[in-house]
């Protein structure tokens, strides 16, 4: 087999927040699926760590960029066509945390929370899709904080719910040209955007102790699910956002612990 059919056959993903975390479990996942791999972030020590873990420099390339300037999404989508001639799979993952309540969002904080996780995918997404083929998908990274509002969520959640709507935009309008489009909700995840926070007991706590299935969410858990919504088995599967969380924001659980704390018994 030549190299060009090679690169013909093998399926391209786009995955965003590359360099770190849930970005890049996806990608060192779907890179072991087989797909070629272009992983973006701003950190360059980062992404060639990346590079290193996947290990396979025909299947993989990186770019270092600020997702939310002008010209990411050409440069980003340019660097998949250039390296394979194709994108199947764009991951729109890349995130910040920590924000504030309403009150206390000033109009930079809401315009850098909705910049990064709602104008940017949006911007990545509109680029992309003109040069997918029926099978290939978008999976849109977004939040518990999506379903429910989120104390403290304030501009976090408000950007993350846009995320879900687009979602389904992107479903409805492109579903008949054989291009689906999901969400993946994580619940509290072990990553570095959440470590220092982990480092409260009382945070840790009170997240395993009201979820049903009791414990943290993993990166893996969350790679797991973006690779199956990649997968053929995930082929009718569109439209939908998949909470990962336990089942913490579906039900409104309390361990044995927490029902036997003073305040539900008194
Ligand atoms: P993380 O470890 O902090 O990683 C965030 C990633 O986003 C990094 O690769 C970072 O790249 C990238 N990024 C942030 N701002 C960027 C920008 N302006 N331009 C380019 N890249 C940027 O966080 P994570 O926990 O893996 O989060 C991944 C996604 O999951 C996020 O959308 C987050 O909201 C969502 N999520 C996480 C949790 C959780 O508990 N961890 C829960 C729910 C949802 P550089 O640092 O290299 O710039």
């Amino acid at each position: 087999m030549t190299a060009d059919a090679r690169s013909e056959m093998v399926q391209v993903a786009i995955v965003t927040g590359a360099s770190s975390g849930i970005g890049f479990g996806c990608a060192t996942k779907l890179a072991e699926a087989g797909m070629a791999i272009v992983g973006t972030g701003r950190d360059e020590d980062r992404l060639s760590a990346l590079e290193k873990a996947i290990g396979d420099h025909d299947r993989v390339a990186t770019v270092a960029v600020d997702l939310t300037a002008d010209e990411a999404p050409q440069r980003i989508v340019q660097t998949a066509l250039d390296r394979w001639g194709r994108v199947d799979f764009l991951i729109n993952n890349a995130g910040v945390g920590s924000p504030k309540p309403l009150h206390e969002t000033d109009d930079e904080s809401l315009d850098y929370f909705l910049g990064v996780m709602l104008r940017a995918p949006f911007r990545l997404a509109r680029e992309v899709v003109v040069h997918m083929k029926p099978g290939s998908a978008i999976i849109n990274i977004t939040s518990t904080f999506s379903v429910v509002g989120g104390l403290r969520g304030g501009a976090y959640s408000a950007a993350k719910g846009g995320l879900t709507s687009l979602t389904r935009h992107i479903a409805c309008q492109y579903g008949p040209q054989g291009i689906r489009c999901n969400a993946v909700a994580p619940g509290v995840t072990v990553t570095p955007m959440v470590a220092t926070r982990l480092e409260d007991s009382r945070f840790r706590k009170i997240n395993t102790e009201m979820t049903p299935y009791p414990r943290l969410g993993e990166v893996n858990d969350i790679a797991s699910t973006v690779a199956f919504l990649c997968s053929e088995g995930a082929s009718f599967i569109n439209g939908q956002e998949i909470v990962v969380d336990g089942g913490w924001t579906s039900t409104k659980y309390l361990s044995d612990f927490a029902l036997n704390s003073d305040w539900v018994q008194s």
